[in-house]
């Protein structure tokens, strides 16, 4: 079947969820006044114009990645989220902006600065959180560990192909019994004539299941200390199955990993991971590229919920006009600029050599503080759930809907049910309230509670605009 063909009801195959045969969620499809979702709308959350605080450089590298996300990569990846598939036709086109490998110098890497790299990535994030998400393990984690602790020799072999994506690299870290302590992992390394024998498990590792080359920390059975190794796909004994059935970042391919006697053989051992500290290292960068997806897919949702509040008219207005809605949207955009001012700020810390890892922790989560514009990570829930009360009907299955992780539609904040609803909330609220002990008749709010029991129990009518009024 051609990419090109259609089925019955006329929508091209590749609209066609392949689990259920429907299209992939558009609201275009039942509200033409909609810009379809392959159309990403331009960007309109930089209020406090962050590109003066960029060189020229990361102007350019901003541009280059926004183009190429908006005109080639919003376009495709909604099939690929319904089928929870990786489009391996959007690789040769992320390899045309240059920026795998991002901060390295040499081996045909970019060699960007780290403000630039940080700004492709939410550049990334911005359009999709899976792709960004693909990028970062890739670019920041696999190839940032062969150029900080691989050999002169792995870097030339390595690193020039992960660069330009003609090869694809996974970072094995985790193991189902080890997350969060990932120093404790039980993989082994047994020194061997000629390499090493790897045995054990790994669990979520991103980009696994069709990685050519997967760089896995073990713990070195003569030292105890972990020990990292570059295992290359197809290896025997190394088998990969994809984790199934995930509601978040969908497209990422995440992966369970067994090994049983892989062999490594001792020129594939990165030399420069002698403890579980090296791995800190990588890890310290990799948490600032981490702290930017968040400040990249909060623009994302931003832009997006912008442009469907002017586009959808309810009540005779756009519901942009409604100041229920602006104030969600100012919140959205004042965190925004928060995250974007931390952002810039780690890159500036660790460029400095200043940054410290509890610094870089701060920025990837909430810091039990009063202020919570000191975060990325906990503020993007807020930009989100901001976002998410706008995904009515129409904007289920939208890029806020999809950087959630959710399905179905959340909430119905603006339908005609919903204030209803919170009419009927609000009576029962007050009934408890008659209930409680102590309660006087007459006490305030009963006035009000018998008015507006007398009103509702009066049928409602719809006035020449089609809005729901109770008559009086
Ligand atoms: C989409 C995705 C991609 C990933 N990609 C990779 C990858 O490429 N490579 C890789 O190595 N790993 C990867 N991971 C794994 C990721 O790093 C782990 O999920 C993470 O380290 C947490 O580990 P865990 O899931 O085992 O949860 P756990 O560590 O078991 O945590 C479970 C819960 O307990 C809580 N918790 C943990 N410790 C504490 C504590 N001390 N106090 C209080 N609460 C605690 C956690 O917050 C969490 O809510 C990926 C995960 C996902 C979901």
């Amino acid at each position: 079947m051609t990419i090109s063909s259609v089925n019955k009801a006329g929508i091209p195959e590749e609209e066609m969820s392949s689990k259920l045969g429907l299209p992939s969620l558009d609201m275009s499809l039942a509200f033409p006044q909609a810009t379809p979702a392959s159309q990403f709308p331009p960007p309109a959350s930089d209020y406090y114009q962050l590109d003066d605080l960029l060189n020229p450089e990361e102007i350019e590298i901003r541009r280059k990645v926004r183009a190429l996300m908006e005109k080639e990569i919003a376009p495709i990846m909604t099939k690929y989220w319904e089928k929870a598939e990786f489009p391996f036709t959007a690789i040769p086109k992320l390899a045309s902006i240059g920026v795998a490998g991002g901060t390295i110098k040499g081996y045909g890497c970019p060699g960007l600065s780290l403000l630039g790299s940080a700004i492709a990535t939410a550049e990334v994030a911005r359009v999709d959180a899976s792709c960004s998400t693909f990028i970062l393990v890739h670019s920041s984690l696999a190839m940032l560990t062969i150029a900080m602790c691989g050999s002169e020799e792995q870097k030339q072999r390595y690193l020039p192909s992960l660069a330009q994506l003609r090869t694809v690299a996974c970072w094995a870290l985790t193991e189902p019994d080890n997350g969060s302590d990932a120093s404790s992992l039980k993989t082994t390394a047994t020194q061997v004539n000629g390499g090493w024998v790897l045995n054990g498990q790994k669990r979520w590792i991103g980009n696994s299941t069709f990685a050519d080359i997967l760089i896995v920390f073990a713990r070195n059975t003569a030292t105890n200390q972990i020990n990292g190794f570059i295992v290359k796909k197809g290896a025997p004994g190394l088998n990969v199955t994809k984790i199934e059935n995930k509601i978040g970042l969908r497209i990422v391919q995440n992966g369970d990993i067994l090994m049983n006697k892989v062999f490594v053989p001792e020129e594939d051992k990165l030399p420069g991971v002698t403890c579980f500290q090296d791995t800190s290292k990588v890890l310290a960068v990799s948490r600032v590229m981490v702290a930017w997806q968040p400040i990249g897919i909060s623009m994302g949702v931003y832009d997006i919920c912008l442009r469907y509040l002017k586009e959808r008219k309810q009540f005779g207005a756009p519901l942009a006009a409604f100041q229920l809605n602006q104030e969600k949207l100012v919140r959205m955009l004042g965190n925004i600029q928060g995250m974007l001012l931390v952002g810039w700020r780690l890159c500036k810390l660790y460029e400095s050599g200043k940054m410290t890892p509890g610094q870089a922790s701060l920025g990837k989560v909430y810091p039990q503080t009063s202020s919570p514009l000191f975060a990325t990570t906990k503020i993007f829930p807020l930009v989100l759930r901001a976002g998410l009360d706008f995904a009515d009907g129409q904007g289920n299955g939208s890029p806020s809907a999809r950087a959630h992780g959710r399905e179905r539609n959340p909430r119905r904040f603006l339908s005609r049910q919903g204030l209803l609803r919170s009419g009927a909330d609000l009576l029962l609220r007050r009934h408890l309230r008659h209930q409680q002990p102590g309660h006087r008749p007459g006490d305030h709010g009963d006035r009000q509670l018998q008015a507006r029991r007398s009103r509702l129990s009066k049928p409602a009518l719809m006035n020449s605009r089609g809005r729901l009024y109770i008559s009086s």
